[in-house]
């Protein structure tokens, strides 16, 4: 079975390896065969060790495939089912976050390519009743994107707490973002203004339901105009990797309103204590979804109101899927084909399998 491991040679992130077959599966377990699993910025830093040396580790955390196996005692999905392998693998399913609704949260919970093997292999062995199904009627590419960037994106919105017709901004619209745009204006019904950099960015934004958008590189100060357009937002969630976005957003919004904090700076906000007391502004951390979020997240994505912007690519890509990454180049998610070592028009031997030869 061939798969994607970060690699021992520190010259390398990843190679695919041919890692013989999985272990046959315990009480409690499925085997899936793997379709499709997105590559994510999170994927970059595990292969990096930024999170802790995790060599010969499998990654993919937004993997979707269907289900060959279950072990007897498993009534949740059958052999046939399309499931979702997520970052949020498995909680303990019995502390006070598991058992409150905040499974996310739990402090012995595994991550999937992270903690425990993930899904950009061919194969995958998941806790079944933590694989949430995928709904008929979704492709399976998009679906890898909703079982990471967008069920984040679906419960940040849920947290900010906007109702319909009001007024949230999202701050950063490149992959987290975008969807962020698409759940607030299509499934939240809320009017939406996009704060970038990027004019790309901000035109897709326009293009999937943004009323409002702005880049903070060459308009100036976006809270300034938002005070002044519409008299601060009713709540905001920050996707972008960004100190200044994060303080921006707390000056963008009403009194009463909730600034979620979904991008990760490794650096501190600064958090106007006289703004925050006098307006009663809560800031609050929001971490992937639990199992619901990903079932609700998902069968909007089934409905078409949220699609995600995918390409697929061949398993032989996945370093040069890296180096795109680091470069900034990537314009929506680019999916693994775990089907397909390389496309027709790749000549590439496939004699280096096997060999580490990446
Ligand atoms: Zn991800
Ligand atoms: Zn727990």
């Amino acid at each position: 079975m061939k798969a994607v491991v970060v690699s021992k040679d520190n010259n390398k992130l990843v190679e695919v390896s041919e890692i013989g077959l999985l272990r046959s599966i315990k009480n409690g377990e499925a085997l899936v065969d793997i379709e499709y699993c997105g590559v994510c910025h999170t994927d970059l830093h595990v292969a990096k060790g930024d999170f802790g040396d995790v060599q010969g580790r499998i990654l993919g955390h937004e993997g979707v495939g269907i289900v060959k196996e279950v072990a007897s005692d498993v009534t949740s999905i059958k052999p046939g089912d399309r499931v979702s392998i997520a970052w949020f693998f498995e909680g303990c399913g019995h502390c006070e976050y598991c058992v409150t609704g905040e499974e996310t949260f739990c402090r012995e919970v595994k991550n999937a390519g992270y903690s425990v093997d993930g899904a950009m292999a061919e194969q995958c062995i998941v806790t079944a009743d933590y694989a949430v199904k995928v709904p008929n009627g979704l492709d399976p590419k998009q679906a890898t994107s909703i079982t990471c960037a967008g069920v984040t994106t679906y419960k940040a919105i849920k947290v900010a707490d906007v109702a319909p017709g009001e007024w949230i901004v999202i701050y950063g619209v490149g992959g987290l973002g975008n969807l962020a745009v698409q759940y607030a204006k299509k499934v939240f019904n809320a009017r939406v203004i996009a704060v970038d950099v990027n004019d790309d960015k901000l035109a897709l934004a326009k293009e999937v339901g943004a009323d409002l958008i702005f880049n903070s590189k060459k308009e100036g100060d976006p809270a300034e105009w938002i005070q002044q357009e519409i008299r601060g937002a009713h709540a905001a969630v920050v996707t972008a990797v960004s100190k200044v976005a994060f303080n921006a957003a707390v000056n963008s919004v009403r009194p009463t309103s909730k600034v979620v904090a979904v991008g990760l700076p490794s650096e501190t906000m600064d958090l106007a204590i006289v703004k925050t007391v006098l307006d009663g502004i809560q800031v609050i951390g929001s971490l992937v979804g639990t199992r619901k979020d990903l079932e609700e997240a998902f069968m909007f994505g089934a409905e078409e109101k949220v699609i995600p912007v995918v390409q697929a690519r061949p398993l032989a890509d996945i370093n040069d899927i890296f180096k795109e990454m680091e470069s900034g180049t990537i314009q929506g998610r680019m999916v693994l084909d775990l089907k397909n070592y390389f496309y027709a028009k790749n000549k590439s031997p496939l004699s280096n399998i096997g060999k580490r030869a990446f």
